[in-house]
């Protein structure tokens, strides 16, 4: 049985990189993968952030490094990509999570504010994916695991434009899931619904009466998600057992 197991979700040999994976969802994620067996690079806004998170895979006996880069940045995914190709020998799988969400309704929605979130979500996928899948495909094997939103197919008001650009990006992994599916390489969005992280800790402690309110009523199981509860099925999306499925998305929300 754990032959069997290691054999189709072992990570064995592979290198990961996970965008924002100092913190939240992408920390659990990248610490996962390493789990698993894969080496893992990790990545944050500065190098301060992502120490921490190296040393815990360093210290289970993994193989980890860390890289910081700022994905509002123009070309930051590609030099990202470079560097972490540089560190490994060959990123086999992308995990693409970091994101900047800022809440507002169309009403009030900032153009700034806007064209921020598309900088980081939108448009460093783009220069991620162009840098990485070319790589991946000369190779003949490859995952890209996006993170999206629940928000991506059930759009509300006051999350406006970051459902936009969660839906964009999810829109961007589709049409290169189907170009690249001939080259091994395959492509999924992972989709979480409300996850406990830094992300949502003011609106948690500045109402706590308010956030137990709307965490019962946010899903079917009426509680958060810990960021540990994505690990599996990225951990699914990254390998071999996920052979023959791309372009999908895989929703982890508690039921909505
Ligand atoms: P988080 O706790 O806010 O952490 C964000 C991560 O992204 C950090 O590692 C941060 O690095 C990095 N990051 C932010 N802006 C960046 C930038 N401009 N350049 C480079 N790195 C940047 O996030 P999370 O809640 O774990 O969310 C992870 C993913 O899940 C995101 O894509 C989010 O949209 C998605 N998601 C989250 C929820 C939720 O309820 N939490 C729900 C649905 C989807 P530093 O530590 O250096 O700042």
């Amino acid at each position: 049985m754990q032959h069997f197991l290691q054999t189709i979700f072992g990570l064995d040999g592979k290198s990961a990189l996970v965008t924002g994976s100092s913190r939240g969802i992408g920390a659990a994620i990248a610490r996962g993968l390493s789990g698993a067996g894969a080496d893992v690079v990790v990545h944050g806004q500065t190098a301060q952030s992502t120490v921490e998170v190296e040393a815990q895979i360093l210290n289970t006996g993994g193989r980890a490094w860390s890289l910081a880069r700022n994905l509002a940045e123009r070309n930051a995914g590609t030099k990202l990509i470079e560097e972490a190709e540089r560190l490994t020998g060959g990123i086999d799988i992308l995990v693409i999570n970091a994101s900047a969400q800022i809440n507002a309704t169309l009403e009030r929605l900032d153009q700034d504010d806007l064209a921020f979130q598309l900088d980081v979500n939108l448009r460093s996928t783009v220069d991620l994916l162009q840098a990485c899948l070319p790589r991946m495909a000369e190779r003949g094997w490859g995952r890209i695991v996006s993170i999206g939103s629940v928000n991506q197919l059930r759009p509300k008001d006051i999350v406006t434009g970051y459902a936009a650009t969660k839906a964009a990006q999810h829109n961007i992994i589709q049409s290169q899931a189907r170009e690249f599916a001939r080259k091994g390489v395959l492509m999924n969005t992972l989709a979480p619904g409300l996850v406990r992280t830094d992300r949502n800790r003011d609106r948690r402690e500045s109402d706590p009466e308010g956030w137990q309110r709307y965490v019962g009523s946010v899903n079917w199981m009426g509680r958060e998600g810990q960021p540990e509860e994505l690990v599996g099925a990225a951990i699914f999306l990254s390998s071999d057992a996920c052979s023959f499925m791309t372009g999908e998305t895989v929703f982890v929300t508690g039921g909505v």
